[in-house]
């Protein structure tokens, strides 16, 4: 069975306008000169999806999305189908997350739901799971991540691409990062559970996810299970999210 490829994963969120796409272009250039060991991808905003399709192209990043509706189409004023962006030219999608789980209250369900349209459009899914500080302190962080997984990953995810990122809720946007034998044990969970469900379960990547910056990346993405990292504040300048591309 093969090693999963790494990936390291940009996630905008509801930030950057047009003007940023400048730092999309300083990265494609930077990559294109000098290519990354691990797989790059980008989630813009989806109103960006298209232009940055078109700018980083060749040069080996790719583009996608950080969610969508379920359905191909229909009365479903302001979302977006699985089909629609990959029109635009995303080819992964970030589902599950937990400001989505938390903000907009999607169950393990609806994320499964939101993973089949993916599958349906030839998109490739990024599945978040990660527990909440209060369950973390319950000691209840691996129960908790491996119930969510078992809930939003569909059997027909077999034999297909997707990757998963762990990230620990209580890490996101706040500068706080678990200890690399706490990240350690959560990967090595959830490998486990890939390979008893899934046929191609060890060349699953699984990211870690939650405040990796420059200064801490190195660590986090040689511990033992992780095969890359989801990326928030620090993917939205170049110059930051580089040397996270280059530690991985
Ligand atoms: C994220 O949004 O998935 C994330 C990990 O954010 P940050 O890196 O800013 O904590």
């Amino acid at each position: 069975m093969s090693q999963p490829t790494r990936l390291v994963a940009g996630n905008w969120k509801m930030n950057g306008a047009a003007g940023a796409l400048r730092e999309a272009h300083a990265l494609a250039e930077s990559l294109a000169k000098e290519p990354a060991r691990a797989r790059v991808a980008l989630f813009p905003p989806a109103i960006l999806i298209h232009r940055m399709a078109e700018q980083v192209k060749g040069s080996g990043v790719q583009v996608g999305a950080q969610d969508c509706h379920p359905e191909s189409s229909g009365a479903y004023t302001g979302d977006l189908s699985a089909e629609m962006l990959h029109e635009a030219g995303a080819r992964l999608v970030i589902l599950g997350h937990s400001e989505r789980r938390t903000g907009y209250r999607e169950s393990d369900a609806d994320v499964a739901a939101k993973v089949q349209a993916a599958l349906r459009a030839g998109l490739e899914p990024v599945v978040c799971a990660g527990e909440s500080l209060t369950q973390r302190d319950a000691g209840q962080a691996l129960e908790v991540v491996a119930a969510q997984l078992q809930g939003s990953l569909p059997d027909s995810l077999d034999g297909l691409p997707f990757a998963i990122a762990y990230e620990p809720v209580w890490a996101i946007g706040t500068g706080r990062t678990p200890t690399v034998e706490q990240v350690e044990a959560v990967h090595g969970r959830i490998h486990d559970l890939l390979t008893a469900r899934f046929s191609n379960g060890a060349s699953v990547p699984v990211l870690y996810g939650g405040s990796v910056k420059p200064s801490n990346a190195a660590e986090l993405l040689h511990a033992r299970g992780v095969d890359g990292a989801l990326v928030g504040g620090a993917s939205l300048k170049a110059h930051d999210f580089l040397p996270i591309i280059r530690a991985a």
